[in-house]
């Protein structure tokens, strides 16, 4: 708990954090100490009434303090202090005036008055400043004689005006340094916070990336089973078709039913794995046709048994190029499977290739039901999916590999007509690569 004087103590260091205000009471207190202390110097021939001037002076002082407390802009405060700056020099040259001009000691208070507002107006004014006070001093003594020449001036001016210029140009170094400190504290805090933001990133980033390994696992682990499951549903399958009967004949349809849901089951972890490993692209130079061809051949067996008409053209204009072959298959397979899966039974697919200009296009058009805007906003989002059993994968993947190789994959739909995706390939040799 911070005690009553401690905390005044603090308020008022508070208040002298800001510049203006340590400038406006250090040169008050170097003033009217000034001033007060010249009582000691005073003549009692000269009848001037030092304690009420002193008392009236601090007064001021104050009134000044509270000006640039209560205004602070900038502009305002420093015209405050020319102004400031401008009456206390008219003061001291009425006090020279009145005691004795040349004679007076009054003229020592130019020292402290000059040299504080060099440190705030920086060397040149300081500098300005003593001349200005040589000129007043001159001017006393010129209206009280007697007039004693130029000697004394210049000596007030150089002893005034050179250290009021070494003042102003340490203030203006240690000015420069504290906006630097500043400017480099700012920084520092905004990176910290950027840190911070990082590292609360990363540790969500960690997580992620353990849940991912994790879903690697498991999609790696199951996918032997899977195998074995499919395998031994295949033999019960031949075991079951060697007899005869009622019972054999469900016990097929059962055996089929199996088969389905393991190979559907096997295709979604395969996309799982695909989207995990990600692997780097190797290219080599390869037919796309060939690789379109076989692939086609690869999944006449599904569209054929879904009633699918599944017709391909290759154009024999494309020459061999450089690709990842397993990786582009991959993509065009995942377009296919959609389009199969958007068929859903009977229907057209197209897979075809095609040579335009410096660029090899692989077209997948299907005769189904077409992708709705709500859907084609979210096509290409990661596990997006409209199907019970979809990964929300396959389109992601596709466009990811096909962007591999510095293409493009866009798509174009008619509700109730169909869908056409089309990869467009830069044509590549290997060495290009
Ligand atoms: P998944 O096939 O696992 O759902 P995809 O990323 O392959 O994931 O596809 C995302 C969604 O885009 C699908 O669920 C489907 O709604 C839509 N879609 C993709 N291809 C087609 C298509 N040829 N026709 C209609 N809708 C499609
Ligand atoms: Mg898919």
């Amino acid at each position: 708990m911070p005690t009553p004087a401690r905390r005044t103590w603090t308020a008022i260091v508070r208040i002298l954090e800001r510049d203006e205000r340590v400038f406006a009471v250090l040169l008050a207190v170097v003033m009217v100490g000034g001033l007060a202390t010249m009582g000691l110097a005073l003549r009692p021939r000269f009848r001037i009434d030092l304690p009420s001037l002193v008392f009236w002076f601090a007064a001021y002082k104050v009134g000044i303090l509270a000006l640039v407390s209560v205004n602070p802009s900038p502009r305002k405060t420093s015209v405050v202090f020319s102004g400031a700056l401008a009456v206390d020099l008219l003061l001291i040259f009425a006090l020279l005036y009145l005691t004795g001009g040349y004679d007076s000691l009054f003229y020592l208070l130019f020292f402290p008055l000059i040299a504080v507002n060099a440190y705030y107006f920086g060397p040149w004014i300081g500098l300005g400043g003593a001349v200005v006070a040589g000129l007043l001093y001159a001017a006393a003594a010129v209206l009280t004689p007697p007039w004693v020449g130029w000697n004394a001036v210049l000596i007030l001016i150089g002893l005034v005006g050179l250290p009021a210029l070494a003042v102003g140009m340490v203030a203006n170094r240690e000015r420069r340094a504290r906006v630097e400190v500043e400017r480099l504290n700012a920084e520092l805090a905004g990176t910290l916070t950027r840190l911070q933001a990082a590292q609360d990133e990363l540790v969500v980033a960690e997580r992620m990336a353990t849940v991912g390994r994790l879903s690697l696992k498991v999609a790696h682990e199951v996918r032997n089973p899977i195998a074995a499951i499919g395998l031994n549903a295949e033999l019960v399958g031949d075991l079951v078709k060697e007899r005869e009967g009622e019972d054999m004949e469900e016990a097929t349809s059962l055996v089929s039913a199996i088969r389905e849901q393991v190979s559907a089951l096997d295709a979604l972890t395969e996309e799982y794995l695909a989207f995990a490993r990600f692997p780097r692209p190797q290219y080599e130079e390869d037919s796309i046709n060939e690789m379109v061809t076989a692939l086609v051949e690869f999944v006449r067996p599904l569209a054929t048994r879904q009633d699918v008409a599944l017709e391909t053209t290759t154009d024999q204009a494309l020459p061999p190029m450089a690709i990842d072959r397993t990786l582009l298959r991959q993509a065009v397979l995942n377009l296919v499977k959609n389009g199969l899966e958007a068929l859903g039974g009977k229907g057209r697919l197209t897979v075809s290739t095609r040579r335009v200009d410096d660029h090899a296009e692989i077209a997948i058009i299907d005769s189904g039901p077409g992708i709705t805007p709500e859907v084609a906003k979210r096509l290409f989002e990661q596990f997006f999916t409209t199907k019970p059993q979809g990964t929300g994968l396959g389109l992601y993947i596709a466009r990811q590999i096909i962007e591999g190789h510095g293409g493009t994959l866009r798509w174009e739909s008619t509700p109730g007509q169909g869908t056409a995706f089309t990869a467009s390939l830069p044509i590549k040799r290997a060495e290009d690569v």
